[in-house]
């Protein structure tokens, strides 16, 4: 079983949110489980406060370093040796490549900022890996620990049923996914292309290679140029006036 342990103020937001559809049945099923810790039970203040002003002034708090370190000491040695992933806007840009990366350990702890931020020095003591889920600044770390979570989770095997697949999903070859229809097979006038209801396995596995590689173009070239391109896939965009 995967173990992922959450150090945050809000423990009930973070249940909260992984506890619905596949998350939740991943963790009813015993392949995952997420422990939420509050690092406010761990101050050491009668006012229960964990956040401090910075020195050399400035806007803002600080979570301090204690109540933070004490709740990570909480979860050993379940936790001991695990990777500790600071969300941050500060760290590597959130990918794929790194939720299979991650996805590969058999436990991870998150820790999650608020207000301004944490104390420098606890992030030198204990993180390992700091994480943003991209160039924005949220609040607090836990909505970003949740989308990296999620993302992690669902490569575990077992964690997708099998109707729902990440085989072919954007990303999975450098591509974007190709577009993808439900019934009816008339929609507000729009009709399914015609090879989708062919039965002929070959040309869809050919039209969606090829509507992979057009939405990629379209959409973001940049992963384009990075993808595994076969000589048929390049000639195929040469053919539509996209050159690699
Ligand atoms: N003062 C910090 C800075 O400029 O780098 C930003 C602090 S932010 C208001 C509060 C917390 O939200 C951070 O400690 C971090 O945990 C989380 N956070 C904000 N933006 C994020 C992002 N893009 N990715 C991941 N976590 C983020």
């Amino acid at each position: 079983m995967k173990q992922y342990f959450i150090l945050t103020l809000f423990p009930e937001m973070m249940e909260q949110t992984l506890s619905h559809s596949i998350m939740g049945r991943a963790q009813r099923d015993g392949l995952i489980s997420i422990k939420a810790v509050n690092i406010r039970d761990y101050t050491l203040n009668k006012q229960k406060h964990v956040d401090d002003y910075p020195y050399g002034g400035g806007a803002g708090m600080l979570i301090q370093g204690q109540p933070i370190y004490d709740a990570y000491q909480s979860l050993m040695p379940q936790a001991a040796g695990a990777r500790v992933v600071y969300l941050t806007p500060q760290g590597r840009t959130f990918t794929q490549g790194i939720a299979e990366e991650l996805a590969r350990e058999e436990r991870l702890v998150f820790l999650c900022g608020h207000y301004e931020g944490i104390d420098e020095r606890l992030i030198e003591e204990i993180v390992t890996d700091e994480i943003s889920i991209g160039d924005f600044v949220l609040t607090g770390g836990e909505l970003a620990a949740a989308a990296v979570i999620d993302a992690v989770s669902r490569l575990t095997p077992g964690v997708l049923g099998k109707e729902e697949s990440f085989a072919d999903e954007s990303f999975s070859d450098g591509l974007l996914e190709y577009p993808q229809y439900t019934r009816p097979p008339v929609f507000m006038g729009r009709e399914v292309p015609e090879v989708l209801l062919s039965g002929h396995h070959e040309n869809v596995a050919k039209w969606r290679r090829e509507q992979a590689l057009l939405r990629t173009a379209e959409k973001r070239p940049d992963l384009l140029a990075k993808a595994a391109l076969t000589e048929k896939d390049r000639q195929f965009l040469r053919g539509h006036g996209i050159e690699i």
